[in-house]
């Protein structure tokens, strides 16, 4: 067998070993999340060479939610600095939820950009130009990562407009400390249209091995972020990527990754692969059940935990 039938043929199993899994359920708070497909169940991995290798439902669409939130944070240190971001959201685990009402105190800023209170900062922190609003820029950037334009599931967004306030009270009380650049209103409209770009386990996999390969992308060879960034979205991804599962995640898979609640899930083996998974049951933590069981796997037997490839 090849090399890459290999790497196919174990995606597959993995597929095979978790597919009957039937633990958790499809986030339901954003009511077009619930009718996900339970049973859909993708896989997909990127290597340093471009190579992209899949199994399952690796093509079926999705919406991005929280996995958005690395890459705008990437976005927001490219345009503005460490520095700068660093002024208006932390970089500590909360091992909070990830729409928890809370603030770091004496700042106000909220304690990182993968959960819900940091996002919607670091999302309204993009500056438009005169020639490019600022959620097209997100979109641009988002569909640089993934290697082809990426669109709005406009069903989504509604959704989760009409229901998310306590989204729009995270914004408003982050508002209320000084630490939200922008409107409340706007900063959350962006960052539910954002939450709501359409992606496949394939577009996951391809913008996680760009953060892998430092910055470039593996399969159009375009440079999207400098390397440093890079480096510092798979920190924070490290510490803060699995919510108030992240101690217990870098724990026992050990790997930098984001999780997001539509069933979403990419982890970073840097300068080696990016993999996604795409099955919408979750845990109690909003990440998905079969991804989580499958990566876990994936580093056991590859021996993947950072720890073991310094
Ligand atoms: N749009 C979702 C929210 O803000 C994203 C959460 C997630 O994917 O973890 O609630």
């Amino acid at each position: 067998m090849s090399a890459a039938d290999a790497v196919t043929d174990s995606l597959q199993n993995l597929r095979d070993r978790f597919i009957g899994v039937r633990d958790g359920k499809p986030a339901d708070y954003i009511p077009q999340l619930a009718l996900a497909n339970p049973d859909a169940f993708g896989l997909a991995l990127v290597s340093m060479d471009g190579h992209r290798y899949v199994a399952g439902e690796a093509e079926v669409p999705f919406t991005l939610q929280s996995v958005s939130k690395p890459f705008i944070y990437a976005l927001a240190l490219s345009l503005l600095g460490l520095d700068e971001v660093s002024r208006w959201v932390g970089a500590e685990p909360s091992g909070e939820a990830f729409n928890a009402i809370s603030l770091e105190p004496g700042t106000g800023r909220p304690a990182n950009a993968m959960v819900n209170a940091g996002a919607i900062v670091t999302t309204a922190l993009i500056p438009g130009t005169p020639d490019e609003p600022a959620f097209d820029r997100i979109l641009h950037c988002l569909g640089c990562f993934a290697g082809r334009e990426l669109d709005v599931d406009e069903e989504v967004f509604s959704s989760e407009s009409v229901t998310g306030d306590r989204n729009r009270a995270l914004a408003y009380l982050i508002r209320s400390t000084g630490t939200l650049p922008v409107d409340p209103v706007l900063a959350v409209d962006r960052y539910f249209r954002q939450c709501a770009i359409r992606v496949t386990a394939v577009d996951l996999a391809t913008m996680a091995a760009t953060l892998a390969y430092g910055g470039v992308n593996p399969v159009t060879r375009e440079r999207v972020v400098s390397a440093e960034v890079a480096a510092r979205v798979l920190a924070v991804m490290a510490t803060c990527g699995m919510y108030d599962g992240s101690g217990e995640w870098l724990l026992r898979v050990g790997l930098p990754a984001k999780s997001g609640v539509s069933g979403g899930l990419i982890a970073v083996g840097p300068a080696r692969f990016g993999v996604a998974t795409y099955s919408p049951p979750l845990d109690a933590t909003g990440g998905s059940v079969r991804g989580h069981a499958a990566l876990e796997a994936m580093s056991d037997r590859y021996g993947l935990h950072l720890m073991l490839n310094p």
